[in-house]
């Protein structure tokens, strides 16, 4: 024993390429908003077609659940060369306990839940990862030890757009020029009703990295000893 999963916030800090990383968050309360039609989708389409047309890489952390509600939109990440799979636990718990207002599940679940995620995904094929991002970036001690028989590799990133419930889109543009850097990860997020200015900010960060002479990489390529 004494092993314990890596974490990693970013890559080596020479050449030019960043990670565009973005977390597809599904809980049982969001699934019960999209049945009662209160939210219309937390798909965001605008991202895909933006990186699709722009020719852009990206790597997105997929919950299982995620998966399960929107198969269509797993198979266009997976079939695009450019993007990478991830994993972002079933259903969005918390395996720490406070964390934000998170679901929390006891730290003996975690391995299993991650496990099945993993299973969910895999039958898309693509850019299969060992990545792993948790929920809130919350993780202790405890979590990291048992998620070590899994072989992941824990991403958090050091460029957090703060897209979540965002209302304006310069802000998060801000929040990314200002501190995007060679090697960094940038965490934003495809969830649309949750995080309705992603798109609209996109377009003003892709230009802003082309003007840092910075370039979006799938995050293996990134995370790559230079
Ligand atoms: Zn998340």
């Amino acid at each position: 024993m004494g092993t314990r999963a890596p974490v990693v916030d970013h890559g080596p800090r020479t050449g030019a390429k960043v990670a565009l990383t973005f977390d597809a968050d599904m809980t049982d309360g969001m699934l019960a908003s999209l049945r009662a039609g209160r939210v219309k989708s937390y798909a965001n389409l605008r991202i895909l077609d933006l990186l699709e047309r722009e020719e852009v890489a990206a790597t997105f952390f997929l919950t299982g659940k995620w998966v399960q509600r929107y198969p269509d939109v797993t198979r266009r990440i997976a079939d695009n060369p450019r993007f990478e799979l991830a994993n972002h636990t079933y259903g969005h718990a918390a395996f720490t306990g406070d964390c934000y207002d998170l679901p929390s599940l006891p730290v003996d679940e975690l391995a299993g839940d991650v496990a099945k995620t993993f299973e969910v995904i895999k039958p898309y094929g693509g850019r299969q990862t060992r990545y792993f991002r948790f929920p809130g970036l919350c993780h202790d001690v405890a979590t990291l030890d048992a998620l070590a028989p899994l072989g992941v590799t824990v991403v958090d990133g050091d460029v957090v757009s703060g897209d979540p419930f965002a209302t304006a889109w310069n802000p998060l543009v801000r929040a990314v020029l200002d501190h995007v850097r060679p090697g960094s990860v940038v965490i934003m997020h495809v969830t649309e009703a949750n995080a309705a200015m992603t798109d609209e900010a996109l377009p003003h960060i892709l230009a802003g990295l082309r003007e840092r002479g910075l370039v979006p990489a799938p995050l293996s390529e990134v995370l790559a000893a230079a």
